[in-house]
């Protein structure tokens, strides 16, 4: 079947035609649509790539409540990693029989779920109401306890994270559950004369800054020693980085081989998708893996062959900040436009870490690559560089409700953008965006349409950086 995309239900369909010629799936595998019976109803309104790789994709993503109760079962320890988007899970799997989630991602739960649960009145209730950013969900989730086990440990950074996330952790703490705390120090650059480290994504931090943060992941891979029961060595937390690092490599390519080809060999949807698995591995670093390299063989098989679910003369997007809301990652290909490169707050889970320098310093210089633990000026400089290297021709803003750092920051980005001569536009996208999906349509039609007329100059003569 040529690569395009289809609804819910045809997925029925075209799973049954898959299994009948022969399709091997995982153990978590079956049918699409048992996710919305579940509660899942966000998905009958999504439209999904009609590849295997894809169906797999979904279906990993949608069993990873079952696979953290199996773990649990299996008496496997279970750590809550929160904020820090990359680093404690790489500490986490290299212990044995242990794995790492992200509580923070209830944050998409409202959306899965079309507002259906309880979440965010459960938040409400406890003083934490929609000022605050969707996170708050994971305040819900903790109390309601439907949606996650009860991490055996929970871990979270502070510092230079954003008030929301450190306020609902608070007050999480507050109810009772208790919390490791380590702190991420706000980066800054070397002074002169002041010796400096570099970073991954083309940044540099101070020689001291980088001995605090590894002195705090160190209490973090002790409370792990103890939880596990049993002490690693710098060789098997180097092991761990490695393993991250393949993973990492694998999303590289997947994102660098459709992201460069015309006719978009895999949708946009999709890809946000995959960019998380590189989070926490979604509690199976193994199978995170075998998950994107299905994704990244099936993107060459359709470049190769010229195929693509778009049509060649998409609009070429760079997109930053993750959407509440996954349809509109839809809407931006019905507008006529495509992602061609993203950046969802996590870029420092992407970028290899380092392998030449002692184990847990590479871990700190990785928590100080992170992107909003840095100056807006830094994630400005490192978001123009990546849309230029991408060739896009304009740039979407999608600021979370409630947000703390989308307040300003959105709007300093889309002006950086537009000054660079990229056409650029700010839009909000709450966990169900239906009521306003006439006004974000026009506004990311407006810009399509801009950048179709040439508004945009980054390619020809290239920006920022
Ligand atoms: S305010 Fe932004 S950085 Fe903080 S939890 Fe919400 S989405 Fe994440």
């Amino acid at each position: 079947m040529r690569p395009m995309k289809i609804s819910l239900r045809e997925w029925d369909a075209r799973h049954a035609e898959l299994t009948a010629a022969g399709l091997a799936e995982p153990s978590y595998g079956g049918p699409l649509s048992r996710h919305a019976a579940g509660g899942d109803r966000r998905l009958l309104k999504l439209a999904f790539d009609n590849s295997a790789a894809a169906l797999r994709l979904w279906n990993f993503l949608l069993t990873e409540e079952e696979r953290l109760a199996a773990a649990r079962a299996a008496g496997m320890k279970i750590v809550g990693a929160m904020k820090d988007l990359g680093t404690v899970p790489v500490m986490a799997y290299s212990f044995p029989a242990t794995v790492a989630f992200y509580p923070d991602g209830a944050w998409w739960l409202p959306c899965f779920k079309e507002l259906s649960t309880d979440l965010f009145a459960i938040a409400d209730g406890l003083g934490i109401d929609d000022s605050f950013c969707p996170v708050r969900a994971m305040l819900g989730a903790f109390v309601s306890g439907a949606h996650f086990p009860r991490p055996d440990l929970l871990v979270a950074s502070t510092g230079a994270t954003c008030d929301d996330f450190s306020a609902i952790a608070q007050r999480l703490q507050g109810l009772g559950v208790p919390i490791l705390w380590w702190e991420a120090p706000h980066r800054r650059p070397p002074d002169p004369g002041e010796e400096g480290v570099e970073l991954p994504g083309g940044l540099a931090a101070p020689r001291a800054q980088v001995e605090f943060v590894r002195g705090e992941l160190v209490r973090v891979r002790e409370a792990l020693g103890a939880l596990a029961g049993t002490a690693i060595d710098d060789a098997a937390l180097a092991a761990g980085i490695r393993a991250a690092n393949e993973i990492r490599t694998v999303l590289a390519d997947l994102r660098e081989g459709v992201f460069a080809t015309p006719a978009a060999p895999l949708p946009s949807l999709e890809m946000l998708v995959a960019e998380m698995l590189a989070l926490h591995f979604c509690s199976d670093r193994a199978e995170a893996l075998a998950v994107l390299r299905d994704l990244r063989d099936e993107a060459r098989a359709r470049a190769a062959a010229g195929e693509g679910v778009l049509p060649a003369d998409a609009v070429r997007v760079f997109w930053v900040n993750p959407v509440a809301d996954l349809r509109v990652m839809n809407l931006l290909e019905d507008c006529g436009g495509r992602v061609c490169g993203t950046e969802y707050m996590i870029c420092h889970a992407l970028d290899l870490i380092p392998e030449d320098v002692p184990p847990m310093e590479a871990l700190a210089r990785m928590v100080l690559a992170d992107p909003m633990a840095g100056s807006a000026a830094d994630r400005v400089r490192r978001i123009l560089r990546d849309a230029q290297r991408f060739g896009a021709e304009g740039l979407i803003v999608s600021r979370i409700p409630g947000a703390s750092h989308c307040a300003w920051e959105g709007a300093v980005i889309a002006e950086a953008a537009a000054a660079a001569g990229l056409p650029a536009v700010e839009i909000e996208v709450p966990p169900v965006a239906d009521a306003l999906r006439p006004a974000l349509r026009t506004r990311i039609e407006a810009l399509v349409e801009t950048c179709r007329a040439g508004g945009g100059r980054a390619k020809e003569e290239g920006v920022g950086a």
